[in-house]
């Protein structure tokens, strides 16, 4: 499937040759057409699906073909998101991809001055792209009405939920012309989402990819409590465990990724580190020494790691938790692939433990705990205070045997499901 086989218009496939991109993702290919068609769209995608553009397309087409030159520019289209980042990442997607459109764009968020956002919106704007506080507080004040909607996109719907934005989302709606196409985007679907969703959309198309839950789901995952400075030890306990021959090892930053890898090479543990400081023959090199099995460790920075496909890989170690949860699901997604079983560990010193709770959330459910390992986190309340209680233990991964104190891998405890705010 390429980009032309999708109806999409010149200026549009221009763009997206500019940006490199050849072949729509799943989640693109499936809404495209649908949105196009006019209909309303169910979408259960998360942030790395290529989400953004599978409405930005369409949306900017449809835009430009209704265009009429010399006309006043009205809000037609409405992205409300959840978050700053993901407003200003939106945003940028529309102008990228509507490069040689002539549709316009502006972003409105909260925590700033919102002289600026009014005065863009007096010069007259096409799409506008909204964190829904500052949207009702500039809509309160006379700055801007949504009459002229006729798309209106609601991004990671869940997270709109989990972060309290509910009621400001009713709002938004009851003053959206009842006549509109509405794509709903949300990478879980919990009930009150189904709910939600059920009383935007009419007659939806739905479309679903990889939802984190199924990815997440078919991987052993367990978290190992840790201080930081054990972590590289506790990282070469691991992998003399025999059951871990080959493994995808992340850190957060690049020292961190050459500080990992110079660690295990003083243990006679073949690694290579992977990150951007380095040339990309070099990074190639090291991909290619992993995947012909002759390096048994790489470690790699998020960034590196882009891209990176290597098929039967069973352990992916992450000795830092990432800051955004999402990544966490990149990051263990390279295993298990294919249906396949994979294993992931996850180190959580105590300053990782809000980074945790945010990953435990995002996939709606807690991560079970291996404790009984040799390097078990000091000073305060031991894993299983930090975890979510209660709930299944049993991850079906062959716990490794402990070599030295006493105690043993216990299975791992709460896999109930994560606490909601
Ligand atoms: P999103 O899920 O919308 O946050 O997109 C994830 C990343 O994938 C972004 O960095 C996009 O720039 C990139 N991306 C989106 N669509 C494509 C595509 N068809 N080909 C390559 N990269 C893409």
């Amino acid at each position: 499937m390429q980009f032309t086989n999708l109806d999409l218009i010149d200026p549009i496939l221009k763009s997206l040759a500019e940006e490199g991109y050849a072949n729509p993702t799943p989640v693109q290919a499936e809404s495209i057409p649908v949105v196009l068609a006019g209909d309303d769209l169910l979408a259960c995608a998360q942030t790395g699906t290529g989400k953004t553009a599978a409405f930005a397309i369409p949306v900017l087409q449809h835009l430009y073909e209704q265009r009429v030159h010399g006309e006043k520019r009205r809000i037609k289209a409405l992205v409300l998101t959840p978050t700053r980042e993901l407003a200003v990442q939106i945003a940028e997607s529309f102008s990228a991809y509507g490069r040689h459109t002539g549709i316009t764009n502006t972003v409105l968020f909260g925590g700033v001055n919102q002289n600026p956002q009014t005065a863009r919106l007096l010069r007259g704007v096409d799409i506008v792209v909204a964190t829904p506080g500052r949207l009702l507080d500039l809509m309160g004040q006379g700055h801007l009405h949504l009459n002229d909607i006729e798309y209106f996109v609601l991004d990671e719907a869940d997270r709109m939920l989990d972060m309290g934005f509910m009621h400001d989302v009713k709002k938004i709606l009851a003053a959206l012309p009842k006549k509109r196409q509405s794509l709903f985007f949300s990478a879980t679907m919990p009930p009150e989402i189904v709910k939600l969703a059920a009383s935007i959309l009419h007659n939806p198309k739905k479309v679903a990819v990889t939802p984190v839950s199924s990815t997440v789901e078919i991987i052993n995952q367990h978290i190992l409590y840790v201080d930081k400075e054990n972590k590289n030890s506790l990282l070469a306990y691991l992998l003399q465990e025999k059951a871990i021959r080959h493994a995808l090892v992340f850190t957060r930053t690049k020292h961190g990724a050459d500080k990992v890898a110079r660690f295990l090479q003083r243990q006679n543990i073949s690694a290579e580190a992977i990150h951007g400081n380095k040339s990309q023959n070099a990074r190639q090199r090291a991909l290619n020494n992993f995947k012909s099995r002759e390096t048994r460790v790489l470690v790699a920075t998020d960034i590196a790691a882009r891209g990176i496909d290597v098929d039967e890989l069973e352990y992916v170690i992450n000795v830092d938790l990432p800051n955004v949860p999402e990544t966490y699901v990149h990051r263990i997604g390279r295993t298990g692939r294919a249906g396949a079983a994979g294993t992931a560990y996850s180190f959580c010193n105590a300053e990782e433990k809000p980074l945790l709770r945010d990953i435990e959330k995002l996939i709606a459910k807690s991560v079970p705990v291996l404790d009984g390992h040799p390097y078990p986190m000091t000073g305060q309340e031991t894993a299983s205070g930090a975890a979510t209680p209660g709930g299944r233990g049993n991850t079906g991964h062959p716990a490794p045997k402990p070599q030295v104190k006493s105690g043993s891998w216990q299975r791992g405890r709460g896999q109930g499901k994560a606490r909601r705010p």
